[in-house]
């Protein structure tokens, strides 16, 4: 499969006042296969949006690559980074926040086109515009509407819809289901797979909830406070997740039927997150990792395959596949 996407040690640095340093992205690397979904998953601050919004452009990186189709993004020039953006979209968690207020729906899903003068009629972009709105299960009756009179799930579709204006390849879509009521979520993430069936679309898709990810996501990249700790098929994250972190945050999943007997055991994650102004040395789980050793204070684990493109960084598993 072609690789779409690859970041290669990764780290982005934001200056914190007094000459204090956060590590928001800590030598992050991993890739994305053309027509895949990527799921990027971790608690609030553990640098997954950071990554996204890199990736984007909207952040500067400190150092490493963000290479797409094989080439850096950050260091296109001008025109070509306007054309990058033709191709990458990105989906918000917050569509109300992310759409404009005083515009009609048929306004905040044109602009795209304008600015990049997709259409020189008038009504070939109106077409355009009512197809997308079909394409994400609303109509032309929405099209002189002002986002106050939607939905919170109506809204998200606005907003995807929005992304598709410019007939991208590639959606970065950020928690695009956190703030929707869980009966819209399965909804919103039903019209996404549906659209990258359609188009063939690559998503990478930014999440704190490893349930609906696993039912989104071809391969899962899980962080904690800036650094990606394992890696792997679904599947296989799943059915054997190896990282200490990745099995609390698995056993936390509730079993959606009440009539199986959850026999499982809940791993509970003592103390609270770190700072990321000032991680723990070593490894930057071992204050909350109920099998820390004293190594885990003194290195900090190598990201190593230990299963063929399952990735893992834990002292547990300092052993390699041969
Ligand atoms: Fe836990 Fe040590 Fe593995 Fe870190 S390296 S996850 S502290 S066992």
């Amino acid at each position: 499969t072609a690789r779409v996407l690859q970041i290669n040690h990764l780290y982005k640095q934001f200056a914190v006042g007094k000459g204090s340093v956060l590590t928001a992205v800590n030598d992050v690397t991993f890739h994305v296969n053309k027509g895949e979904t990527f799921g990027l998953v971790g608690e609030s601050g553990c640098g997954k949006t950071t990554i996204g919004r890199t990736i984007m452009g909207l952040y500067d990186k400190t150092s490493g690559e963000v290479l797409y189709d094989g080439r850096d993004v950050h260091e296109l020039d001008n025109k070509e980074q306007f054309q990058f953006y033709r191709t990458m979209q990105m989906i918000f968690q917050d569509p109300y926040a992310s759409l404009n207020p005083r515009s009609t729906v048929k306004e905040i899903i044109a602009e795209p086109m304008e600015v990049h003068g997709m259409y020189t009629s008038k009504k070939k972009q109106l077409d355009r515009v009512i197809e997308l709105l079909e394409e994400v299960g609303l109509n032309r009756g929405h099209a002189e509407r002002y986002p106050h009179e939607f939905s919170g799930g109506q809204r998200q579709r606005i907003g995807i819809a929005r992304a598709l204006a410019l007939d991208p390849d590639f959606i970065i879509a950020d928690e695009p289901i956190s703030a929707l009521d869980v009966s819209v979520q399965a909804q919103v993430v039903n019209l996404l797979k549906k659209l990258q069936a359609e188009k063939g679309l690559t998503f990478l898709f930014i999440a704190h909830d490893l349930s609906m990810v696993k039912q989104i996501s071809d391969r899962i990249g899980v962080m904690y406070l800036g650094n990606m700790v394992e890696l792997t098929s679904s599947d296989s994250l799943y059915e054997n997740p190896l990282h200490p972190y990745t099995q609390a945050l698995l056993s936390a999943i509730p079993i959606p039927d009440p009539d199986i007997e959850d026999s499982r055991e809940r791993i509970i994650l003592d103390g609270e997150l770190p700072s990321p102004v000032n991680p723990p040395s070593g490894c930057v789980f071992r204050t909350r990792c109920p099998f820390a050793m004293d190594i885990c204070a003194e290195q900090k684990p190598a990201w190593k395959e230990v299963e063929t493109d399952h990735y893992v960084a834990c002292h547990l598993h300092d052993k390699a596949k041969a």
